[in-house]
């Protein structure tokens, strides 16, 4: 299978109640952990890259393997670039070959962050490119976009609806209660406005700050309308924890010996999620 596009995905996906994982991917042995795993459970998956990543190995190199990954491969993989404020880094990933794109332009007032929203959907539909935007502030740290928690402010349903409005989004990310990083206490998750947002939309809607959910969370979230899940943090840890404590336990300088063992770290964490958003064996589209 070619890369597919995020659209048809989630809207199985959401019709169908269980969620699609998108896994922020660093480099080609965490892309291949991801979309191996997604193979043997025969289930949909989304490689998303952060623009620090993209920045960092050049848009041109991640497509050749996320394509290299995806062109036998018989499930759908959509490469979806997350969280990016910037239009001529959407249009170069666009260019490149990315399947779905994220115009994070939240931090704006309502109106300018519409129209940057459309702007990007102007860009993206003639090359077959889906779309996911965000609304409200979701806390946390991620790609140097700071959200103290006082500034943080909730998505409401009649806004979130209005601004949906003749979009063509494949997903929208509203502020939730949900946070990046590393949760201090019990987030507060508003379910009532995911389902009121879900319903009044029609828009599968993009669970962000994934890691340190109970599993209680996503189970409701997911039945409530969320048709993607990001996991992010949870991968930096597997990522760096896999390799390093590896290398701790054997000391041994055989490159290949630390990186097969991250492999098998973001393996288990990947199949964990996906069992746990009921995505297994829905490859079909
Ligand atoms: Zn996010």
């Amino acid at each position: 299978m070619s890369l597919e596009t995020m659209q048809k995905m989630l809207r199985k996906a959401m019709s169908q109640r269980y969620a699609v994982g998108a896994f922020n991917i660093v480099d080609y042995n965490s892309a291949r952990a991801v979309v191996r795993t997604a193979e043997e459970l025969r289930s949909p998956v989304i490689i998303q890259t952060s623009v620090k990543t993209v920045k960092f190995w050049s848009p041109e190199t991640i497509v050749t393997w996320v394509k290299e990954l995806a062109v036998d491969s018989p499930v759908p993989v959509a490469l979806h670039l997350d969280h990016c404020k910037d239009l001529d880094c959407i249009r170069q990933c666009i260019d490149a070959g990315w399947t779905s794109v994220m115009i994070d332009a939240s931090a704006k007032p309502f109106e300018e962050n519409l129209l940057m929203t459309r702007q990007v959907l102007e860009m993206a539909e003639p090359a077959g490119v889906s779309v996911e935007a965000e609304m409200g502030q979701i806390v946390g740290v991620e790609d140097d976009i700071f959200v103290s928690e006082h500034d943080a402010h909730l998505a409401k349903p009649d806004e979130a609806v209005r601004f949906c409005e003749g979009l063509n989004l494949a997903a929208f990310a509203p502020a939730i209660g949900t946070a990046h990083g590393v949760y201090k206490g019990e987030p507060k998750i508003d379910y009532d406005s995911i389902e009121e947002i879900s319903k009044r939309t029609g828009i599968p809607i993009a669970l962000h700050g994934g890691t340190g959910l109970a599993d209680e969370v996503f189970r409701k979230a997911i039945s409530l309308g969320c048709a993607k899940v990001n996991i992010s943090t949870a991968i930096k840890y597997a990522f760096i924890d896999g390799f390093v404590d590896y290398h701790l336990e054997n000391k041994k300088y055989e490159p290949l010996k630390p990186l097969e063992a991250q492999y098998t770290r973001i393996c288990e964490l990947v199949a964990g999620n996906i069992r746990l958003f009921g995505s297994e064996g829905k490859a079909d589209l």
